[in-house]
């Protein structure tokens, strides 16, 4: 069984996996608008993938005797001047997930846990993928000129999962 302390915390923690989850496609229509295709095939699937940690973490929870409540989801921002400028706020915004999911990782230790514990740094290691990607999407963009940007687009595009 999970404390009521942990499955607010869990609770609040797939509401913020699934305002990302809006955030990125919202990023992959603008994208898409703008007619990068291969950036917002990109952000398609990262929407995907946060929709899945979502998932993840309320069949962990029903799993532990807890109750997951899907909480209303945040309207998201809807315009970026850049693609720089989209893929900056994914970094930061990433930057942010993983200080949230540091402190579930805490509060596990507190409410001793330890299931709890071991579950959320699987994805305290995701976070660390998660922040890598896309400072490494920021850089390349950085160093891009406006060839370097059509290059970017068709790799991004041929992102499988
Ligand atoms: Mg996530």
């Amino acid at each position: 069984m999970i404390t009521t302390k942990l499955q607010k915390a869990i609770n609040d923690q797939i509401t913020a996996e699934l305002w990302s989850s809006q955030l990125y496609l919202q990023m992959a229509y603008f994208l898409k608008s703008k007619g990068w295709d291969g950036f917002s095939h990109w952000m398609q699937l990262q929407a995907l993938e946060e929709r899945e940690h979502a998932t993840r973490m309320a069949d962990y929870m029903t799993d532990r005797g807890g109750i997951v409540r899907f909480q209303m989801i945040d309207v998201v921002p809807e315009g970026w001047g850049s693609v720089l400028e989209i893929f900056e706020h994914a970094y930061s915004h990433e930057c942010k997930v993983s200080k949230m999911i540091d402190n579930i990782v805490k509060l596990s230790q507190e409410e001793n846990d330890y299931a709890t514990e071991n579950f959320y740094r699987t994805f305290v290691d995701e976070q660390v993928e998660e922040e890598a990607t896309a400072s490494g999407i920021v850089d390349k963009l950085k160093k891009a000129g406006d060839s370097g940007i059509f290059f970017l687009d068709s790799e991004l595009g041929k992102r499988k999962d």
